[in-house]
């Protein structure tokens, strides 16, 4: 049996915290949620190393850095609403989760969808829904969000999850070409928006209305 903990504390020391990620509480979740079983069993050797890896579907578990660092901006304090579009495996929903009030997760593709609602459920979760669409535009029945997470390559933040965002609240998303991306802090100032620019990343494309065509 492998040592999972002990792996997961490993990633916090070499991964994050010599990256820069500061938040405590952050680091306390990425050490605790069970990263390993998010993914098929095939490849838990290499669960906790730091790599984007496939979940099938041809959709991929980020890397546990890109995962920290963009729940980090999303500088989160416990109470928020959260949307993530792209639910994949349903790890980040997870770490989400741990630290917000609700989170609700959209996923185009079912088969993937029902295994994170699963999974999620099994593992205790009660305050992350999924639901299956097209995230490109968002879920404006249960708008407006404190915080609005992308975890899918998109062009430019869609206008319509922009206007599902409250006031004060923050967007995060890898925005750019189809392979290759910067990660992009929004942040909703009296209506507009103040754009940060953070790393370089290369995520799987969002396919959808305000998305990459299929
Ligand atoms: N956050 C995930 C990783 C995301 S991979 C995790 O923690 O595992 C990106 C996911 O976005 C893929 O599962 C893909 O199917 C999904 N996706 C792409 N376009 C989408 C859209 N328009 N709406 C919802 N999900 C989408």
């Amino acid at each position: 049996m492998r040592d999972f903990e002990r792996l997961r504390n490993l990633m916090v020391e070499t991964q994050l915290i010599p990256r820069g990620i500061k938040d405590k509480r952050l680091l306390d979740v990425m050490r605790k949620v069970p990263r390993h079983l998010f993914i098929p069993e095939t490849s838990w050797d290499d669960a906790y190393e730091d790599m984007a890896l496939p979940i099938g579907e041809n959709q991929t578990i980020s890397q546990p850095y890109m995962v920290a660092i963009m729940t980090e901006l999303l500088e989160l304090k416990g109470d928020e609403r959260v949307l993530e579009i792209g639910t994949g495996s349903g790890y980040q929903a997870a770490i989400l989760g741990e630290l917000a009030g609700e989170v609700y997760t959209i996923e185009r593709i079912e088969a993937l969808a029902h295994k994170a609602k699963n999974r999620l459920g099994e593992m205790g979760y009660t305050n992350i829904y999924v639901v299956i669409g097209d995230g490109s535009k968002g879920l404006p029945e249960k708008s407006p969000f404190d915080r609005i997470i992308i975890t899918a390559a998109t062009p430019e933040i869609p206008e319509c999850l922009k206007s599902q965002l409250a006031e004060g609240g923050i967007i995060v998303a890898p925005v750019g070409q189809r392979f290759s991306q910067i990660l992009i802090k929004a942040k909703k100032i009296k209506g507009t928006f103040k754009q940060e620019y953070h790393t370089p990343c290369i995520f799987v494309p969002l396919i959808g209305e305000y998305g990459w065509k299929e």
